[in-house]
């Protein structure tokens, strides 16, 4: 999956170092991120040395590390596009690829700076918050309040019935691909009643037997996404929620419709379904 890197681990600590000319910058302009492609899955994202000769000076506030390697997230105006191939690219097409290793360092880089510029001011007095020294979070020098990353839990279900699985597609979406149930979990509900009032709002059905699966960051979205299978739980007939779904169908394991490998949690679990090593 996205977040299984080739060498080591997106080592996520933080530390209060000021950037050095090799590292790595993510500079993001509304959803579009900074990058050079050189065919369709070779990615190079700006330097510090890079952005210093386009833009002069500017600053930049570490992220993390990864493959020795560290990224910073540029926090000044996003430059207009500069010269050398490097173009600005919607961030939430990059999963697309297969160089899945800067897809993920984007997507979860994407995910800190949406919450470093949506907590710029304290949301209880309105005073510019200031970075701590020793932890990722922000503190209002006013009122002391305390603000952390926040990362918004989030299932996808995959509904059995027998030796078939359920697969939908979102309507409404540019996303046509077969997906499995999901959404997001309340406040105050379980995961596993997350499970059960996903499938009941979206195709009607009742399941039992809930098996956790794996869950999957999913930064694009300020996800962390927990996979679930289930069992039908009595009658098997699909009611659709047209507002979330075009469709929704029980497909065998032996005759799934073609679906790609992808990085995703949802394609890993379609898969392991028909290769049949779901947990039972
Ligand atoms: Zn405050």
């Amino acid at each position: 999956m996205l977040q299984d890197l080739d060498i080591g681990r997106l080592e996520n600590e933080f530390h209060n170092i000021p950037p050095r000319p090799e590292d790595i910058l993510l500079c993001f302009s509304k959803d579009q991120v900074l990058l050079h492609r050189d065919g369709d899955d070779f990615l190079t994202l700006p330097t510090l040395k890079q952005m210093q000769i386009w833009q002069g000076t500017g600053s930049a506030q570490y992220l993390f590390r990864m493959q020795d390697q560290n990224y910073f997230l540029w926090t000044d105006v996003a430059p207009s596009v500069p010269q050398d191939g490097f173009t600005y690219e919607a961030a939430r097409q990059l999963r697309q690829l297969k160089s899945k290793d800067i897809c993920f360092a984007v997507m979860t880089g994407w995910h800190l700076y949406n919450w470093y510029r949506t907590n710029r001011l304290c949301g209880c007095c309105g005073t510019p918050t200031e970075h701590d020294s020793k932890e990722r979070m922000l503190r209002c020098p006013n009122c002391n309040n305390m603000i952390f990353p926040r990362i918004s839990p989030a299932v996808i279900v995959a509904v059995t019935n027998g030796d078939h699985i359920l697969l939908s597609k979102y309507a409404g979406r540019t996303y046509t691909r077969f997906a499995l149930i999901a959404g997001y979990t309340e406040i105050g509900e379980t995961l596993e009643q997350t499970v059960h009032r996903e499938v009941m709002e979206e195709v009607g059905l009742k399941v039992k037997n809930l098996r956790y699966y794996k869950s999957q960051p999913w930064g694009v979205d300020g996800n962390i996404l927990m996979g679930f299978y289930c069992d039908v739980d009595g009658n098997d007939a699909i009611h659709i929620d047209e507002n979330e779904l075009s469709m929704a169908d029980w497909y065998p394991r032996n005759a799934l419709p073609a679906h790609d490998d992808g990085i995703s949690l949802t394609r890993e679990m379609i898969r392991v379904f028909e290769e049949g090593n779901e947990p039972r």
